[in-house]
């Protein structure tokens, strides 16, 4: 509980492992220096395909982007250590840019992104038929009611099979749906799995990298509720990272995983 009282201020990622009955944190401190030094590489070359010389780089990845009415984004840093000692710096993005998943020299989503095309594309093609449907018939037609149905039936049918993809990993070699961290009983909140932390944490596990610090800082026009500003550092967030971020840093740093290498 003493906890509770710390949140305001602190920064890190921090989630409740069930398993352990505790919380799992990660600082951010190491993560720091490589944070600031990526918002300078942001900012000075204005797109986030970094890794892409300039004339090949795509416009989707331009910075402009975060300035338009999509708002800014969460980006995060993870400095984690190989088995060979070497440190290794991960980038990632929260949830899509400007309808990419995947873009070169960031961690890409926790789920595979093939898999997910598969289970996706085709439904959604369906629902937005049956969007399409709907708009043309009148609102009180009775067919307009039986495809309001089908179509909330089969959104919801596609996002479990969205988030059956999401087999998060932690530190012990475990993997988990986000249904079997969040317990059977909950709903998951849309977008659970999509921020920097879940994935950068995820390839780090898939990866052998034992996480040292993890920072996440948000860049663009600031959000709704003013909440997120340009160029600030925040904390995991408490809505869909805490009830994950518990399982996936469990076995942190424990000597078991990577003898000799953690602190
Ligand atoms: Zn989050
Ligand atoms: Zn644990």
């Amino acid at each position: 509980m003493k906890e509770k009282k710390k949140q305001r201020g602190r920064t890190g990622t921090v989630g409740f492992c069930q398993s352990c009955g505790q919380e799992h944190s990660l600082p951010a401190a190491q993560a720091q220096e490589a944070a600031f030094q990526l918002i300078k590489n942001l900012e000075r070359s204005n797109r986030i395909d970094l890794s892409i010389p300039a004339l090949q780089a795509n416009p989707r990845c331009s910075l402009d982007y975060l300035w338009g009415p999509a708002r800014g984004k969460m980006f995060g840093v993870l400095v984690g250590q190989a088995p060979n000692g070497e440190q290794v710096h991960l980038r990632a993005f929260s949830g899509q840019y400007n309808g990419l998943w995947q873009v070169p020299g960031w961690v890409g989503p926790v789920f595979d992104l093939n898999t997910f095309h598969q289970v996706h594309d085709q439904e959604e093609r369906e629902i937005k038929k049956l969007t399409h449907e709907i708009a043309e018939l009148p609102a009180d037609a009775q067919e307009r009611q039986e495809l309001l149905q089908a179509r909330k039936k089969k959104s919801q049918q596609l996002m479990r099979e969205i988030h059956n993809l999401y087999q998060l990993c932690n530190f012990h070699g475990q993997r988990a749906s986000l249904q079997e961290i969040l317990g059977l009983k909950k709903g998951v909140p849309t977008g659970t799995g999509d921020c920097c932390a879940p994935k950068l944490l995820q390839h780090a596990a898939l990866h052998g990298l034992t996480p040292l610090g993890l920072s996440e800082f948000y860049l663009g026009k600031e959000n709704a509720s003013g909440a997120r500003q340009h160029g600030c550092f925040y904390p995991s967030c408490q809505t869909k990272c805490y009830p994950i971020l518990g399982f996936m840093l469990c076995g942190v740093g424990h000597p078991e995983k990577t003898p000799g290498e953690t602190r």
